[in-house]
């Protein structure tokens, strides 16, 4: 089967069929390269030639009181994750700033935890204020906002809100059992309601089935999320998941493309795992597939690649940094 239809009807905003689904989900290795291109062109119409960068701060490590099974803080795990409370905001300001000299556009403030406790919530609205002066758009992660908590950060310049609903609301009870699959589809919705970017997509490689992947990408294009960040697994010593393979670099990059199809004008940012899923040899793909974004510098809890080399790849690849 060829990919030219389900192309099209991504370039007309239209949900491909489940036959044309299935058709990206079973493509095997040989027709990559096609599927690919059709991606890739998808991903062309609606962002061109740019590549958008971000990069975040682990602002606030360990501890949690979640039991995401994937998750190197929960405190239900054995980890040698660090454990810190939040970070000085001038601490996370330094981090914007050497994100920005590197060429990110945006910067993450990222932390551990369920909700923001009254004692961190200054800090929080300071480092944001920081990182706002540092040049770069803040945006922050950490774990489910107030309407008012919004409002003071926003004032104090919060571009986005990043919150990832992991997977799928049929498997999430595979993958978490402390809270309810619906709090976080409503913390994404509130932040959207008062009007911050949004980032919200999941991790893949965590036994979810492909029905799982459809499922949760048809959800964020109904909430009409605009930044979706995909994340594969790197299996942390610990946790419930450390013995789970890595994800096959055919099979990510599978995923990717499906979901340029079933969000076609979305902003699809690779996060954490892309190096090791990929390594160096085949991280040039990524740029190839779908994808509008990458995450650069380190992960959460995990080692990135060098920025420079990331840099090249963009260059080699005849594309450039979206520029804010
Ligand atoms: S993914 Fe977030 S909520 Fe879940 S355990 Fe990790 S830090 Fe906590």
């Amino acid at each position: 089967m060829s990919f030219t239809s389900i192309t099209n009807k991504a370039l007309a905003g239209d949900l491909p069929t489940d036959r044309e689904i299935r058709a990206v989900m079973e493509a095997e290795e040989e027709q990559l390269p096609e599927l690919l291109r059709a991606a890739h062109a998808v991903r062309t119409h609606h962002f061109g030639g740019t590549v958008s960068l971000c990069a975040i701060v682990n602002a606030r490590s360990g501890r949690c009181s979640e039991n995401c099974s994937f998750c190197a803080q929960s405190s239900h795990h054995r980890t040698q994750a660090p454990e810190y409370p939040l970070l000085a905001p001038e601490k996370i300001a330094q981090a914007a700033r050497r994100a920005a000299a590197a060429g990110a556009r945006r910067f993450g403030i990222v932390a551990s935890g369920k909700f923001v406790g009254g004692s961190d919530f200054e800090g929080y609205v300071r480092a944001v204020r920081l990182v706002a002066e540092a040049g770069l758009l803040p945006d922050m992660s950490p774990g489910i906002l107030t309407t008012e908590q919004i409002k003071s950060l926003k004032a104090a310049g919060l571009f986005g809100y990043h919150h990832n609903l992991e997977t799928s609301a049929t498997y999430f009870p595979q993958v978490c059992t402390t809270h309810e699959y619906e709090e976080d589809v409503q913390a994404v919705k509130t932040a959207l309601e008062c009007g911050l970017y949004v980032c919200s997509g999941g991790i893949f490689g965590i036994g979810e089935s492909w029905d799982d992947r459809v499922e949760m990408a048809l959800l964020l294009r109904d909430l009409e999320v605009p930044s979706v960040p995909v994340n594969f697994l790197t299996p942390i010593p610990g946790t419930p998941l450390e013995h789970r393979p890595m994800m096959d670099p055919a099979e990510a990059l599978r995923i990717v493309a499906l979901y340029r199809f079933l969000l076609p004008d979305r902003a699809i940012r690779i996060c954490g795992g892309r190096l090791a899923v990929f390594g160096e040899a085949r991280k040039a793909e990524l740029l190839g597939s779908g994808a509008s974004g990458l995450m650069v510098g380190d992960y959460l809890t995990t080692k990135g690649g060098a920025v420079e080399s990331d840099l090249r790849e963009i260059r080699e690849a005849g594309m450039e940094i979206e520029q804010l």
